[in-house]
């Protein structure tokens, strides 16, 4: 699929947009879900250009899971949380909106997340939920 260089997480990539971040290397970014469908609700992005799995390459598909997994445990860990949902869409159909591969971590289930509006998306709570994650890292 055509990657746009434009999308929005492609811009945070260059930090043409901020982000509140929670992890970064070389090869992966991982910061806050603007719109939280639970506390603690990270993205995971690798830095490869690729709209989704069916695009990235073999070598990153592999660091961004084990990224995806160090991400998890610190959201796991510093918001006490006992179940931890992973998911990750690719395709309008499949209801992507964002044309940038991204993993959620979603403490809790993916089932019972409370409605966006019940979730502060302040970005001053997002920082101090970043820093609990970030100090579990
Ligand atoms: P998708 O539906 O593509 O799997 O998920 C895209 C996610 O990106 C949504 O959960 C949405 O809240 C989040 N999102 C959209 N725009 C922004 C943004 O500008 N910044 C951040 N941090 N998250 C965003």
């Amino acid at each position: 699929m055509t990657y746009d260089n434009n999308n929005i997480f492609a811009k945070i990539l260059t930090g043409a947009i901020p982000c509140i971040k929670v992890y970064e290397d070389d090869q992966t970014l991982a910061f806050m879900d603007i719109m939280p469908q639970a506390e603690g609700h990270t993205l995971v992005i690798p830095k490869e250009a690729a709209v989704t799995i069916h695009d990235l390459s073999d070598d990153a598909a592999a660091n961004l899971i084990k990224k995806v997994k160090l991400v998890a445990n610190a959201v796991k860990k510093g918001m006490n949380a006992d179940g931890i949902t992973l998911f990750q869409l690719n395709g309008e159909p499949a209801g992507q909106t964002v044309p940038h591969i991204h993993f959620h971590i979603l403490p809790g289930s993916y089932l019972t997340a409370k409605a966006h509006a019940s979730v502060s998306s302040d970005a001053g709570d997002l920082q101090a939920i970043a820093d609990k994650i970030r100090a579990a890292l």
